[in-house]
């Protein structure tokens, strides 16, 4: 038993259900398990003051070393990071365009995207004022063609109206990032790249940075581990700058506004910025300091030994669930669709208990709830995503899927 098994956790104290999370990172249930040595940090961090603007840069230098990148930021979330970067290539270095957001009369405000790379995260790019344009089919998901979308077609979307690329990088996204970034790169627009669930492997912190992208995005909240109210962008050092004038709390003084030389080149701007469109998406000292923290946990970890533990809990949950009868249990890869291996479990409506909705419906009711992955309910599926899961859980988990599947004899 551990806390939430037990029914001695916080939650429990405060009268509301804990999870027992079989899902993965997952942002609604809490994302990830957070780093003990980023609580510890948070918790000194708290205790005294620092210019927000000199801990970014710190941080920038940091984020810049662990990607390739010539600059980064921290934001309060991949979300908040899509954003803000949609809001530097909108504004660039430009004060008046920065206090007008999200208006963006007369400003170039379009965002291509591969119509197979919209997701409910693009909103993001729409609140700071950008259009999207998509563009390309959906054909191969139909199977009534080879491609989704043509680098040409890409490439006849880019007008004087257009402001960035967005891409969302999974293993299987079509086309290449580095098809893209060469279009882009010919009509000199900036690619922004969703990567908020691609750790591991620790590689792809540089992967998108050097197929040439200009800002990449990670979330700070799933494999990082990092507080959940965090992100990164990485990428081009006068895009980051536009991030931090636009989300940095600005109401000072012009004569004596000094934001470091590393972040802010001052001499370029036409005057302080007013409170930008990201002054709504606050980082707190607590959490950039639990994220710089975090991150360097993150870059010393032994991510083949972490996979390899995920693999064994996936191996053993697959081989016992499949003796239940009804149900019929298959172990994916990790880099499927998520980063961890996944036990698929096929539940069989003609000879289980109850359905596959049933068994989630009824996982979740429960006190601690248990929370099994949900987005194949269609098939009769059922998942299971480890790398949330402490060992000490895993029988738990096992004993609560079985009461509700099992046939009583
Ligand atoms: C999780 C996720 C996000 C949002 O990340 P947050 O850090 O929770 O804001 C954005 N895009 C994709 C593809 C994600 O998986």
């Amino acid at each position: 038993m551990n806390d939430a098994t037990a029914g001695e956790t916080i939650y429990d104290e405060l009268g509301v259900s804990p999870v027992i999370n079989a899902t993965g990172t997952k942002t609604r249930i809490g994302g990830s398990r957070i780093r003990s040595e980023a609580v510890a940090a948070m918790r000194r961090a708290s205790r005294s003051f620092v210019r927000l603007s000199d801990l970014q840069a710190e941080a920038s230098s940091r984020i810049a070393a662990a990607t390739g990148a010539e600059a980064g930021y921290v934001t309060s979330g991949a979300s908040a990071g899509l954003a803000l970067a949609a809001a530097a290539t909108l504004a660039g270095r430009d004060v008046d365009r920065m206090d007008r957001l999200p208006d963006t009369t007369g400003i170039p405000d379009e965002i291509i995207m591969a119509r197979t790379h919209r997701t409910g995260y693009d909103h993001a790019f729409r609140a700071v004022g950008a259009t999207i344009v998509d563009v390309g089919t959906n054909d191969r998901r139909l199977g009534t063609g080879a491609t989704n979308v043509e680098p040409w077609e890409i490439e006849a979307a880019i007008s004087e109206k257009t402001a960035a690329i967005g891409y969302v990088q999974k293993p299987y996204t079509q086309p290449s990032l580095e098809t893209v970034t060469d279009v882009a790169a010919d009509h000199d627009v900036p690619v922004i790249v969703d990567a908020a669930a691609e750790l591991p492997p620790a590689e792809n912190l540089s992967t998108f940075v050097d197929e040439g992208a200009d800002l990449v995005v990670f979330s700070g909240g799933k494999a990082i581990r990092g507080p959940q109210t965090t992100g990164i962008v990485a990428g081009r050092a006068e895009l980051i700058e536009s991030i931090a004038l636009q989300h940095l709390d600005m109401h000072a003084a012009a004569g004596v506004w000094s934001p470091p030389s590393a972040l802010v080149d001052v001499d370029r701007l036409d005057g302080v910025p007013r409170q930008g469109i990201g002054r709504s998406m606050k980082v707190g000292k607590e959490e950039l300091v639990g994220l710089i923290v975090a991150l360097e946990s993150f870059l010393e970890e032994d991510h083949a030994e972490r996979v390899r533990v995920w693999r064994e809990h996936a191996d053993y949950l697959a081989t016992e669930l499949s003796t239940v009868t009804g149900l019929e249990t298959e172990v994916t890869a990790g880099h499927d669709v998520s980063v961890a291996p996944a036990v698929v479990v096929r539940v069989n409506p003609d000879v289980a208990r109850s359905s596959a909705t049933d068994v989630v419906r009824s996982l979740r009711a429960e006190r601690p709830r248990v929370f099994v992955g949900a987005d194949r309910l269609d098939e009769d599926i059922f998942t299971i995503d480890p790398c949330c899961l402490e060992a000490i859980e895993i029988d738990y988990l096992l004993e609560r899927i079985r009461a509700h599947t099992a046939r009583r004899s």
